[in-house]
């Protein structure tokens, strides 16, 4: 088929390179300048893959996609032309003395909900709404409840750990080098890109841009925040910074429970960590702000000394595509699929939507 994509941020790269693979004739098109400009969130993204923390915010359908993602992960990244560096080593929950009701809330929630979608998952094994393998969630969700651990226990997980005093083990966890995945994304060779190219308006195998129309047996609309007004997606903002800190041991994704900030820390290769994330219900792309600087590098400052003569080498802010209720949207029909409203979770579910979405196409 000749395939029209528009949007080539993480969905358009992800969905391109599996249709070129199956032998299509694809086309992708983005305002972006060229394919390292970095307007998709898909660069910003810390690339936490956390279907447990997730929760937090989430439902079931995405614990699911989340659970898929982590299986697809491994074999999408070796087809790639370029590494892109990925763990599955698991997460920290991580809480100060004085801060352990606010934190034990969050950790009952999370207990709480994998429970019920446990559960749900064993009554339903083969849950037709999400056309899953349904990832052995049912069976998954025991071993995947978020475990205390002791002082000791975290000092020999993660030796740089100092401030807080209690942890929590998400075994199932990992984290994915969002720029070196993105570049590699690109780099899948047999499809056609079309940079500087803005799609105005999408219908069932037409894209329209320039003042007139592309025809195609079948278009993807994943233009995320740029989907306006065709979906009443909206841009959260998010800010993060990478920090430069050489000789850090670091292997896991942190987060700070904390009563008013959620922050989050990410190695990532060779020596950086990315912090993040502010959550702002704006679609002001401008710098970092103060606050959020404040914040942020203070809470991760608490948790991880050492990090007091890391160098800011880079800070970025960018926007989230976010549906009204939060939750992802995949509809297929004759000649279109639209996908949007990845929010804070884009990399945790994408391949799995984009699995799901090629297997409704043909069906
Ligand atoms: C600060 C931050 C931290 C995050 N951290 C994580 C994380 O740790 N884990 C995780 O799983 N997710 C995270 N995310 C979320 C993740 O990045 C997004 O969910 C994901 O990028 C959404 O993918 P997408 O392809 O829908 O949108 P995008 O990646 O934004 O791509 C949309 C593309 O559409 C293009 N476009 C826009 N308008 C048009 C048009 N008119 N015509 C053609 N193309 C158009 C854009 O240029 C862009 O390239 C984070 C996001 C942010 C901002």
């Amino acid at each position: 088929m000749k395939i029209g994509i528009a949007g080539a941020g993480l969905l358009g790269r992800l969905a391109a390179g599996q249709l070129a693979r199956a032998g299509h004739e694809v086309h992708v098109f983005d305002p972006a300048a060229h394919a390292e400009a970095r307007g998709a969130a898909g660069w910003t993204a810390a690339g936490m893959l956390s279907p447990v923390a997730e929760l937090e915010c989430a439902d079931e359908n995405v614990f699911r996609l989340g659970l898929r993602t982590m299986e697809l992960w491994p074999a999408l990244l070796a087809q790639l032309p370029l590494p892109v560096e990925c763990r599955f080593d698991g997460s920290l929950l991580l809480a100060h003395r004085g801060d352990e009701g606010a934190a034990a809330r969050t950790v009952d929630l999370l207990s709480s909900k994998l429970s019920s979608v446990g559960w749900a998952a064993e009554r339903h094994p083969s849950d037709a709404r999400s056309a899953l393998s349904t990832a052995d969630a049912g069976v998954r969700w025991r071993e995947a409840q978020p475990t205390k651990i002791t002082a000791e226990q975290l000092r020999d997980l993660e030796p740089s750990i100092r401030g807080p005093a209690h942890a929590w083990l998400l075994p199932h966890e990992g984290r994915i080098h969002t720029v070196q995945a993105m570049q590699a994304l690109a780099a899948v060779p047999g499809v056609h890109w079309h940079w500087g190219h803005t799609v105005d308006a999408i219908d069932a195998g037409v894209l329209r841009l320039g003042g007139g129309e592309q025809r195609f047996d079948h278009v993807f609309d994943v233009r995320g925040t740029g989907a306006r007004p065709q979906l009443p997606v909206r841009g959260v903002r998010g800010e993060i910074f990478w920090l430069q800190a050489p000789g850090l041991q670091l292997t896991r994704p942190l987060r700070l429970l904390h009563p008013r900030h959620r922050v989050y820390l990410v190695p990532r290769a060779p020596d950086l960590v990315v912090v993040g994330a502010s959550e702002i219900e704006s679609e002001d792309r401008s710098p970092v702000s103060l606050r959020s600087t404040v914040e942020l590098l203070a809470a991760a400052h608490s948790v991880l000394p050492e990090l007091a003569e890391a160098r800011v080498v880079h800070s970025e802010s960018n926007l989230r595509p976010a549906l009204p209720d939060n939750l992802p949207l995949l509809e297929v029909q004759a000649g279109l699929t639209r996908i949007n409203g990845l929010f804070r979770h884009g990399w945790l579910i994408a391949p799995a939507l984009v699995e799901q979405a090629l297997q409704e196409m043909i069906r």
